[in-house]
């Protein structure tokens, strides 16, 4: 007796997320950081991969760590049975440092977060896994260098009392994806400083960290005992002039949706909101059915779409729910030339670009942003499936390790 299958409908828009690729880009990082450890770095949803797969992927693919901003995600890193290691940093009076002390997450502690969580270990009877944060240049959290060593002082006596243990010391670099400036050199320093005040403090540090995507890839002088990795675990590069391809990384997300409505309209026909686009001639424009709701940049006019194999720019303003390309001459676009009509042609928004696909690069050009806020941005209206697996390497890993 067979079992009846009914046909998966193609969803109607989707970023397909390829854990092969960031099982590549894991292992990449990972022989680039050695001997140093790697953590995972799948704060914001995994930079909007989807937090709890990406992790799983990791670790699977030899990830250490994992590191989030809150200790809400890393909370839902334990509530998926992920065992490994985790560090949240940033916090605020309202964090539940109880729970996370007690599932076991590492803290960064800046300063006044001590304190809350001494009281939170104290009360479950459990110590406290901290790592201390210096603010080396960044200016945005982390201890400052005048108040480190009384934060350091406080920390080794309540370690010494047992109510915690300081497993690391860390710090956040400000310009590293920019590698002719100065001020890298500068954080170096003032870390090193800093860690050997705490080690004459007392401390036996596990992890001294510091490096980001662009340091693990251009300063291997900030790797230290380990790398907290974001953007390149996801395939995309921190550099404006070197591509993934070239940093052996392949870009992990792929959004997709298909032309909604295809029409001949006139010379002259005004394009969406503010009617700020005319056609020049007879023309045929094609409907994109994914807008600022589903995370497209609103400012991003001109970001490339591609359908049938030609890639077309947005046209006219990106409106909530949908944008518009114009695929040329009315009666003489490609799509009338070959299939008559582009209606639910595929349209990929940006991919891997392995195939001569639009990347996520030039959303980030046409929107005047970097690459980390095009993909993090893309919403929830828009489904998530996932392709390959960790211990499986996709032909995309392949063509990337044959490229490099
Ligand atoms: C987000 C973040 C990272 C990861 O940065 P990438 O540039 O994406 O690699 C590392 N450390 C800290 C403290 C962060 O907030």
């Amino acid at each position: 007796m067979s079992t009846f299958v009914a046909p998966v409908p193609e969803l109607e828009r989707q970023a397909i997320i390829d854990l092969s690729a960031i099982a590549n880009n894991i292992r990449r990082l990972r022989s680039i950081a050695a001997p140093a450890q790697l953590m995972a770095v799948v704060k914001a949803d995994a930079y909007g991969h989807g937090m709890i797969q990406v992790a799983q992927t990791a670790v699977a693919a030899g990830a250490d760590w994992l590191g989030t901003a809150h200790v809400s995600e890393a909370l839902g890193l334990r509530a998926a049975g992920l065992q490994t290691p985790v560090l949240a940093w940033l916090h605020t009076p309202a964090t539940d440092f109880a729970s996370a002390v007690a599932a076991d997450i590492d803290l960064g502690c800046s300063g006044w977060e001590l304190e809350s969580i001494v009281e939170a270990a104290r009360s479950l009877e459990h110590p406290a896994r901290v790592h201390l944060k210096v603010d080396t240049g960044l200016g945005r959290n982390g201890c400052s260098l005048a108040d480190w060593p009384a934060l350091v002082e406080a920390a080794a006596s309540y370690q010494r009392q047992g109510v915690l243990r300081v497993v690391g010391v860390f710090s956040h670099l400000a310009v590293a994806d920019e590698t002719d400036r100065p001020e890298t050199d500068l954080q170096l320093a003032r870390f090193r400083e800093a860690v050997a005040v705490a080690e004459n403090a007392g401390l036996d540090l596990d992890v001294r960290h510091l490096a980001n995507t662009p340091a693990t890839l251009s300063r291997p002088d900030t790797h230290f005992d380990m790398v907290r990795v974001g953007l390149g675990l996801y395939g995309l590069s921190p550099f404006a002039d070197t591509t993934s391809a070239e940093l052996g990384l392949v870009p992990a997300m792929t959004l997709r949706t298909h032309i909604a409505l295809c029409k001949d309209v006139l010379a002259g026909q005004g394009v969406s909101y503010g009617l700020n686009y005319a056609t020049a001639e007879p023309s045929t424009l094609g409907l994109v059915p994914l807008g600022y709701a589903d995370g497209i940049p609103r400012v991003a006019t001109g970001g490339p779409v591609r359908v049938g194999g030609i890639t077309y720019p947005v046209v006219g303003r990106i409106a909530m729910d949908q944008m518009v390309i114009d695929l040329g001459p009315a009666g003489r676009s490609h799509f009338a030339d070959t299939a008559g009509t582009a209606l639910g042609a595929t349209a990929e928004i940006f991919g891997n670009g392995l195939d001569g696909g639009p990347l996520v690069e030039r959303w980030a050009e046409a929107a005047g942003t970097v690459n980390y806020e095009i993909v993090t941005r893309i919403s929830q209206r828009v489904p998530r499936t996932y392709v390959g697996q960790a211990d499986c390497g996709s032909a995309a890993a392949a063509d990337s390790d044959g490229a490099h």
